[in-house]
């Protein structure tokens, strides 16, 4: 499982994160993350829209099933 994280410092708004991964990304200005952690159906599209980033602002942590539950 993993998790997105946009650095509000790094993000311009530019767009392509939300092109490619509606269903995690949302610009309102800049970047948001709509989702805690991404559905497993769209973890190739949040890796693309990762790399796809100018600014290098959004992060992907994967997080362990553990961790869910323990909602850490
Ligand atoms: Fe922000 Fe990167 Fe998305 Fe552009 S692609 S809006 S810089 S997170």
């Amino acid at each position: 499982m993993i998790r997105a994280k946009v650095d509000d410092d790094l993000c311009c708004g530019c767009g392509p994160c939300e092109e490619i991964c509606p269903e995690v990304f949302y610009i309102d200005g800049i970047a948001r993350v709509l989702v805690d952690i991404v559905p497993l159906e769209s973890e190739a599209k949040c890796r693309q829209a990762a790399d796809a980033c100018p600014t290098g602002a959004i992060t992907i942590e994967t997080v362990s099933e553990e961790r869910v539950e323990r909602g850490t």
